[in-house]
């Protein structure tokens, strides 16, 4: 027998690390499946090492084997359990990152709803069936000025369902300039194609007018699309037709407009320094029959597709099929309501949904935030040097120049362990803070981190120490 062959029959069983104290331990926390399989591909590991070894190696003890499967169990847990993070990229809804946090009001809600039963189509007054999103609705319809509303559960299955309800097998004319991709896969050409709609392109990338539009009109056109571009822009030699123009044309056609608003502002955010964020009641006013957004965008509340319009066409939308596997679950409902009923007073959503605090915080409280900061971070070995520097934020992760926002941050240039490891090495602290890098900087932007945060923040850097 070779020392090869030999040391391979040396590998520890999985029947005998079982039987270990530590692994068993190791069961209780992650249970054995998870156990088992990750013992399995580190003995298959050790396998493909002894083997390809040029000279004979030893196997690994049960001790050292148990030391690494811990880690491998540990490293998996962490890369698929979501962790709390300090968002300090200075992108306001990072979809990598969750997007809007949620309101207190709204975290209680959803507790209160998740602990027990709940009256989700139960009408209690009647003791009947009731509608499941009667309240969700009404304050929609109520804050908006809608006829009627459906919650789905994201804008992309708001826009599919709006196209297979109202364009199955019709054309849906929009022009070439809104054909964009959102990201994560969210390309609306593909979106229209899943629903049953064809499309229509009309104009160019840069130019669009309403007499394309007219042109494309034939028996087989359904619908209008206008889409808010909200993570580009074409500036310069451009044109696209306002919405008022095109409700104008829909009605001589007698076709439906359906407008994707994309972030669903409640409140006007020109009042942040974002000009052309489309507001779901203007759009509405100027008579967008169909009109769809994120709620979790800059709503500021769960993740949900919101629907807005005629009564007759929502109604429609409503009863298709598809509507009930897009549906959203108690929690949804319960989070949405809490955070509409916010908007109810305009100066209580400002303190209260966080989102709209962050943008609301005057930079020079960032300034004296990120002074704070690095006066108590700069004696730290591994900081060479932190300094206080203006920037800019941003509102999504693709936004386009009007969507930013002057900003503060903390940039600091670590001393030895380079930047790269720097910033993992705060990624994978407790709570995780995930920056941004510049040219050598790693920049902590405190338009996104909360107050209460700053002390966690301090704390992190301060505990790269060797
Ligand atoms: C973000 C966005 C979407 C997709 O919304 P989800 O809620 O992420 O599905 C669709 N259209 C526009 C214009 C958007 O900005």
């Amino acid at each position: 027998m070779t020392d090869q062959t030999n040391a391979l029959r040396r590998l520890p069983s999985v029947g005998k690390l079982l039987a270990t104290a530590d692994v068993k331990q190791l069961v209780e926390r992650y249970g054995s499946r998870r156990v088992v399989a990750e013992i399995r591909a580190e003995i298959e590991h050790h396998r493909q090492r002894l083997r390809s070894a040029v000279a004979p190696e030893e196997p690994p003890t049960v001790p050292q084997f148990t030391q690494w499967l811990r880690q491998r169990l540990r490293l998996r847990e962490e890369s698929t359990v979501l962790r709390p993070v300090i968002n300090a990229t200075g992108i306001l809804l990072h979809t990598g990152l969750g997007r809007a946090p949620l309101a207190t009001q709204a975290v209680e809600a959803i507790a209160e709803i998740a602990r027990g039963y709940a009256s989700v189509e139960l009408d209690l007054a009647a003791g009947e069936r009731g509608q499941r999103m009667r309240s969700v609705e009404d304050l929609l319809c109520e804050l908006c000025g809608a006829e009627a509303a459906l919650v789905v559960n994201n804008n992309a299955a708001a826009t599919m369902l709006a196209l297979a309800a109202l364009a199955k097998d019709g054309e849906v004319v929009v022009s070439r300039g809104e054909l964009i991709e959102i990201g994560g896969q969210f390309r609306l050409p593909e979106i229209m194609a899943a629903s049953g709609a064809v499309l229509r392109e009309v104009g160019t990338t840069n130019k669009t007018r309403l007499s394309d539009y007219a042109k494309a009109i034939g028996d087989r056109t359904a619908a209008l699309l206008l889409v808010h571009p909200s993570n580009y822009a074409v500036v310069g030699f451009a044109q696209q037709v306002p919405l008022a123009d095109l409700v104008a044309l829909g009605r001589r056609c007698e076709l439906p407009v359906i407008h994707d608003i994309g972030s669903g502002a409640l409140v006007d955010f020109a009042q942040f320094g974002f000009r052309d964020e489309p507001l779901a009641s203007r759009s509405l006013d100027q008579g967008a029959d169909v009109v769809l957004f994120s709620g979790d965008k800059l709503l500021g509340g769960p993740q949900c597709g919101v629907i807005l319009g005629r009564r007759g066409l929502v109604d429609s939308l409503a009863q298709h099929p598809m509507a009930r596997a897009m549906r959203v679950d108690k929690l949804t409902l319960a989070g949405l309501a809490a955070t509409l009923k916010l908007y109810r007073d305009p100066e209580g959503a400002m303190m209260n949904i966080p989102l709209l605090r962050l943008l609301n915080t005057p930079v020079d409280e960032l300034r004296g935030r990120a002074n704070a900061i690095a006066l108590a971070t700069q004696s730290v070995r591994e900081v060479q040097h932190v300094e206080v520097v203006d920037d800019q934020s941003f509102l999504g992760g693709g936004s386009v120049p009007a969507q930013q926002q002057a900003t503060v941050c903390v940039a600091i240039t670590p001393r030895t362990i380079g930047l790269d490891r720097f910033a993992r090495a705060l990624r994978t602290s407790d709570p995780a803070i995930v920056g941004r890098i510049r040219q050598d900087r790693l920049l902590l932007d405190l338009r996104t981190v909360f107050p209460e945060q700053d002390a966690q923040v301090v704390e992190a850097v301060r505990g790269l120490e060797p």
